[in-house]
């Protein structure tokens, strides 16, 4: 098997995967799939966009504004675009200088799908959903395993206010202990999102304050620790935007999030390029097969 390896292209934060990363991160899948089963996970598929006014409603416009990346698409007719490729042609001038914004914008993250699948229902139990999607996020930096595009296995529980915090927990302990048997080093510790600027003074330090967002964070092989997951509870928060009742009440949303590329760089900085080497309890964990050389 060859080294596993994310090929930059001429633009940062994108990458092009071969097949031996591609097999450590369908590996990853499964395992969290095997987690994720027996709390009788509804799985979906869910697509790279999102409906624009969905992120409107839910505020990711004003606390992100930074990170969205936003579609936009020409919807002139033919005499408007043969001008533009003239004015092109002849001067240079820009041929997007007419798109307009469309009702999609790139997905930031997966579980945004996941909320409105149960939107406007009455919960007679709590519900856990999964899905997976290529996220895009417009970073200002672009170091090792800061991708735009980049993909992002959720698992969500929809609860009451009692269940849910605890099933945060909980997943927050599995993924700690999966990661130590991956051999990694992570440290775990509570975080806030990246907020853009005013919504930073607003929202973080509640998020801090009620330990909100937690990150597992490792060393991707640059000497700084990277957020390889995040285990989130969200209070009633999706709960109402969505109305989303459960016991009497709002129902409260918790997240587990893995970062499938940064995890497979973290075993790479872990345990070298070629996962055919890798230590034999980790291929086991993993079921990757083969044997160490
Ligand atoms: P978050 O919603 O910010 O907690 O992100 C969930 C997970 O997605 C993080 O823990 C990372 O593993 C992954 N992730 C977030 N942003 C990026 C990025 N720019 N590049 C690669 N992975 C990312
Ligand atoms: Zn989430």
């Amino acid at each position: 098997m060859p080294a596993a390896s994310l090929i930059p292209t001429e633009v940062s934060g994108v990458g092009v995967l071969n097949s031996a990363f591609e097999a450590v991160v369908d590996a990853l899948r499964s395992s969290l799939l095997g987690f994720a089963e027996p709390e009788d996970t509804q799985a979906f598929h869910v697509p790279p966009v999102i409906s624009r006014a969905l992120l409107e409603r839910l505020g990711y416009v004003d606390a992100f504004p930074n990170l969205l990346g936003t579609l936009h698409t020409f919807v002139g007719d033919n005499r408007r675009w043969r001008a533009i490729q003239a004015a092109r042609l002849a001067d240079g001038a820009p041929w997007h200088s007419e798109q307009t914004i469309s009702d999609v914008v790139a997905l930031p993250a997966t579980c945004y799908h996941l909320y409105p699948l149960v939107a406007d229902q009455t919960l007679a139990q709590p519900v856990t959903m999964t899905a997976e999607a290529s996220c895009y996020r417009h970073e200002g930096s672009s170091e090792l395993g800061r991708l735009r595009s980049f993909r992002m296995r959720e698992i969500v529980r929809i609860g009451g206010p009692d269940g849910v915090p605890a099933w945060r927990d909980e997943w927050l302990a599995r993924a700690r202990t999966w990661f130590d048997g991956l051999g990694l080093k992570v440290s775990v510790e509570t975080a806030t999102d990246p907020f853009f600027g005013d919504a930073a003074r607003m929202m973080a330090p509640r998020q801090r304050q009620e330990e909100l967002k937690w990150e597992l964070r490792a060393d991707l092989g640059t000497g700084q620790a990277q957020a390889i997951a995040s285990a989130n509870y969200h209070k009633d928060h999706f709960g109402g935007l969505f109305d989303i009742r459960m016991d009497g009440g709002v129902a409260h949303t918790a997240c587990a999030a893995f970062g499938l590329e940064r995890i497979v760089l973290a075993l790479i900085a872990a345990h070298g390029e070629s996962p055919a080497r890798w230590p034999a309890s980790v291929r086991g964990s993993l079921a990757l097969g083969g044997t160490a050389k």
